[in-house]
């Protein structure tokens, strides 16, 4: 027990003093979606893949597309990546995603920018 004790002292902490120390998340790791509206074709593979209806596709011109992602219902399954054809989702190393306001888990990534609404989540 005491030899336990000794080693545990001389051998360095495994945990970090979060949120003032940062871990880099591994590579393929399933964080936050990122949109590429201009890889996207419409062809909503991903919506009808999503086991939580988490992404919405919709058509906001001709040839362009916006995707909607509430973050409080994916559970970062990254089906929604695999099932793309077109490679337009891509699953993030971003985790840190907890919000106050309901409304900015609501993520609209259009041509232009990518914006949290509280409009769109209480639709
Ligand atoms: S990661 Fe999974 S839950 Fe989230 S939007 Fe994609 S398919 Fe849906
Ligand atoms: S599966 Fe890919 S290309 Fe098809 S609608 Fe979704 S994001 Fe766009």
């Amino acid at each position: 027990m005491l030899r336990q004790v000794l080693k545990s002292i001389l051998k360095k902490p495994v945990t970090i003093m979060y949120p003032y120390e940062k871990l880099e998340m591994p590579d393929k790791f399933r964080g936050k979606l990122k949109f590429s509206p201009e890889k996207c074709i419409g062809c909503k593979m991903c919506m009808k893949d999503c086991p939580t209806g988490a992404i919405t596709i919709n058509k906001i011109g001709e040839k362009k597309f916006e995707a909607v992602i509430d973050l409080d219902k994916c559970i970062y399954c990254a089906q929604c990546v695999d099932s793309c054809p077109k490679k337009a989702l891509e699953a993030t190393k971003e985790v840190e995603l907890a919000q106050l306001d309901k409304g900015k888990l609501r993520v609209i990534f259009d041509a232009e920018s990518q914006k949290t609404t509280e409009e769109e989540s209480k639709k």
